[in-house]
């Protein structure tokens, strides 16, 4: 027999659930691979960041299966349809059995899945797995079976449900034959751009180390931390999870490892836990409602407000050039690096909705393009919620105001200082609206004008959700 894993989000051998089942018995031979469909890609939105970090980890990963006697393939398809037929194609060259592949929830990619079950039925052996997620979808549900539309009690029986059946890590396979090494060139046809590997270290030894001392050191701090973007107060793992070098099984017993009670004793470990079922609920709710992944709103009379097509409006939005500067800050750490601190993608997220008025999928594009871990149901969610257009999202009427949400997350305006070097010589105090102090100083600013009045572009705002609401 020959088990062939299919590798496609979940770039790691430890913690595989996939690998692990393909490994279980002695005798087969365990292959794997790997395939690039940029075209897909393309059409997905993703980051010139995220496939640089994969190619990576496609590297790194060979190299670790290599050394376990894995061989690891890669094959270059376009899309995902290509990518079943290449499949389907291998399967047949090299005497498959058994297939392995841990799920992803996205439309598209269930769809593909379920087309190569399909080519593959009654020559190969299927199996799917339950991976990137602490609980299978479906399997934490309202009274009345449905999916919760709420955060609040989902995370309430999602924890019961963890109690009930703590998900545990599986190890890294053990070595099936004499090492294997493979240097050839591992190329994507799609645009590559580098981070910064301080930051960013590819793979998931890299990952797990930063795990563990997050959850050692610092996970204690995380409630009163996580929310100031000047301080280095949460993971930073998205990345590592997003492309499934890491697994949600891995931060949770790594947490309990280092802090027992935090599914029961309130904390920092626990609220870094709830922002793991944070993860686990827009999954869930993606195979609940798959319309998510059509572009449409949770909420669909939403769809009835006259978004602004204001092609200079969103430029500045998204080169970091609104006059509003902890906006601008927050764009340009992620124009620069590829990661955006949580309380910062609230902020600008709001601010393209609600002060600019401009479509959430807008900026849900942007950011897929800028984003080292830009993940489908992450960052749909984000900005649903954001735009209150989603489940459990602030309702139209609550709209942030930019300078106040500054002055309380940035008090001092480091971060702002951080990533606007043109106002470093304006005093903290006009930090978060530095035109006012300049104009009464007489001083110009190498910065830009707010593009809109807050107070003013709120009003519009909820004049432009009242009418829509109108039309329902
Ligand atoms: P930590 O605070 O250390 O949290 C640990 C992990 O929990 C994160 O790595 C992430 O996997 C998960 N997580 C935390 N908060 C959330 C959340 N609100 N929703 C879902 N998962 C969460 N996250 C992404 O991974 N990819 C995205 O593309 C993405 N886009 C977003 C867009 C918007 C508009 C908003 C408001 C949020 C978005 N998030 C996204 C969620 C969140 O901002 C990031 O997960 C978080 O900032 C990553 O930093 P961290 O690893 O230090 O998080």
């Amino acid at each position: 027999t020959v088990h062939l894993v299919w590798f496609r989000q979940d770039l790691r051998i430890t913690d595989n659930l996939a690998l692990a089942a393909a490994c279980n018995k002695d005798d087969a031979k365990v292959i794997a691979l790997f395939i690039a469909t940029p075209v897909q890609w393309r059409s997905h939105s993703m980051a010139a960041r995220q496939a640089w970090f994969i190619r990576e980890q496609v590297v790194l990963l060979r190299r670790s299966l290599g050394e376990k006697g894995i061989p690891l393939y890669y094959l270059r398809a376009a899309d995902f349809a290509d990518s079943v037929s290449k499949l389907a194609a291998f399967c047949e060259a090299q005497s498959v059995s058994h297939l392995f592949y841990n799920y992803q929830y996205e439309l598209n990619e269930r769809r593909r899945d379920g087309q190569a079950e399909q080519l593959l039925s009654g020559k190969v052996t299927c199996q799917g797995f339950d991976d990137s997620v602490l609980l299978p979808p479906g399997s934490v549900l309202t009274g009345n079976n449905e999916m919760f539309r709420v955060f609040t009690p989902f995370s309430k029986a999602f924890l019961r449900r963890l109690r009930e059946m703590p998900p545990q890590c599986v190890p890294a396979p053990r070595a099936r034959g004499p090492a294997i090494s493979d240097d050839t060139p591992v190329e994507f046809d799609y645009p590559l751009q580098p981070v910064d590997t301080a930051q960013f270290p590819p793979g998931e030894k890299a990952a797990l180390q930063k795990l563990r001392t997050f959850c050692q050191q610092q996970v204690q701090d995380y409630q009163q931390q996580r929310d100031f973007p000047a301080q280095d107060g949460t993971s930073m793992l998205s990345p590592w999870l997003a492309t499934g070098a890491l697994s949600p099984r891995q931060c949770f017993q790594r947490l309990l490892a280092e802090h027992p009670h935090a599914m029961e004793l309130e904390g920092g470990a626990a609220v870094w836990l709830n922002e793991l079922i944070w993860r686990e609920f827009y999954r869930h709710l993606l195979v609940a409602w798959p319309a998510l992944c059509q572009h449409r709103p949770f909420i669909g009379w939403t769809d009835n407000v006259t978004w602004s097509h204001d092609k200079a409006l969103l430029a500045a939005w998204q080169q970091g050039k609104t006059g509003y500067p902890i906006v601008d800050a927050a764009m340009r750490q992620l124009n620069t690096t590829g990661w955006m601190h949580n309380r910062l993608r609230m902020i600008t997220a709001s601010f393209l909705t609600k002060d600019l008025l401009i479509d959430w999928r807008e900026g849900e594009r942007w950011f897929m393009e800028q984003l080292l871990d830009g993940d489908f149901a992450a960052n749909n969610g984000g900005w649903q919620w954001a735009a209150s257009t989603g489940t459990d999202a602030a309702p139209y009427f609550r709209i942030f105001n930019p300078e106040t949400q500054s002055t309380r997350f940035d008090v001092q305006g480091a971060f702002i200082r951080q990533w606007l070097p043109e106002l470093s010589l304006v005093p903290a105090s006009a930090i978060h609206n530095p035109w006012k102090w300049a104009d009464k100083q007489g001083v110009a600013l190498d910065y830009p004008r707010p593009v809109v009045d807050h107070k003013t572009a709120r009003l519009h705002t909820l004049a432009a959700w009242e009418a829509a609401r109108e039309k329902m």
